[in-house]
């Protein structure tokens, strides 16, 4: 859960997983709409699918126990070379590297590495290496990405408090806050698409789960159009369409996206071509994923057919 992401934003989301699934096997056994609902919220979605998989193999092939080495770790799903190092160190003590956002920090100020990230990656790796103790390499991993998140801050690094000034290149040469350099990025690209937003007259709101792969694969969500330039109208369901006048806006790793919303009333015995219709006492908002609840936000409840603007002729979208 605490990759790319504050320790803050995961507190809450891992205490309720880990009180409704303690151990392993019964992560294992869990549906996985489920484990995607209780991470609803958090982002980088490919995250809980990988969890899921990577606890299934652990129950099913491994007898419920997770392996100690890097190399073992790093077989199961969704377990990278941070990931691995982090469990090897912290969990059974092996003397592995863990390299952070924060250990690259620190390392680039202690060391007064000027090249910029991201080439400075394996430099900053062995750097961190070098300082890796042999007996309790996971005290001293948990010990740099703490200092590196508390003290060695991005702004304003309080030096002053440092274990590590006298040592401090970077501090030394009055540079320390300008580290570590970072080659700029371009900037991300808008797409755009519009979410459906469907009620039936009982009530039932028209969801879809999205493909297991991809964005926000397995999230439950609205029906909504491709993610594009200009993509074309794809409603799921044949009816009168409105436009609700209001965008929502979310940015993802790689892109904005702008969503416009059309929403639409629609009889019990109306047939979508693509979703489920969910009962409304069943529909719970927080378990839509962070966009898709911006989205409930601004279309729910239903605004009444006089508030909203002329009907959409979808074809012309
Ligand atoms: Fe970071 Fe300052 Fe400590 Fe150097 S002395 S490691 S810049 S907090």
């Amino acid at each position: 859960m605490l990759q790319q992401t504050t320790v803050a934003a995961v507190r809450g989301y891992f205490l309720a997983f880990v009180e409704r699934w303690p151990t392993v096997r019964d992560l294992a056994s869990a549906e996985d709409e489920d484990v995607m609902a209780a991470w609803a919220g958090l982002g980088y979605y490919a995250r809980a699918r990988n969890l899921l998989k990577c606890a299934r193999r652990v129950a099913d092939e491994l007898d419920g126990k997770f392996p100690s080495t890097r190399a073992d770790l790093q077989d199961l799903p969704g377990i990278g070379p941070y990931t691995s190092a982090a469990i090897a160190s912290i969990a059974f003590d092996q003397p592995e590297t863990v390299v952070d956002g924060n250990v690259e920090r620190v390392m680039s100020r202690l060391c007064c590495v000027e090249e910029p990230l991201p080439n400075s990656k394996p430099e900053l790796t062995r750097l961190a290496e070098g300082l890796t103790p042999n007996a309790r390499a996971g005290d001293y991993a948990q010990a740099v990405m703490d200092l590196g998140a508390t003290v060695c801050t991005p702004r304003n690094p309080a030096c002053g408090i440092c274990p590590l000034v006298s040592r401090c290149v970077a501090r030394e040469r009055g540079i320390a806050q300008e580290l570590p350099r970072k080659i700029r990025k371009p900037a991300k690209p808008i797409r755009n698409g519009v979410a459906y937003v469907v009620q039936r007259a009982d009530g039932a709101l028209l969801v879809e789960t999205r493909p297991p792969e991809g964005l926000l694969g397995g999230m439950l969500g609205w029906p909504t159009t491709d993610w594009g330039e200009r993509p074309p109208p794809a409603p799921p369901i044949d009816a009168d369409w409105q436009s609700l006048g209001a965008e929502v806006r979310h940015t993802f790793t790689h892109f904005h996206l702008r969503l416009s919303i059309r929403v639409a009333r629609v009889s019990d015995r109306a047939v979508p071509e693509r979703g489920r219709f969910m009962p409304w006492d069943e529909f719970d908002a927080s378990a839509l994923p962070t966009v898709m609840r911006k989205v409930h936000d601004l279309a729910l409840p239903l605004p009444d057919a006089a508030d909203l603007g002329q009907s959409v002729a979808t074809e012309a979208d």
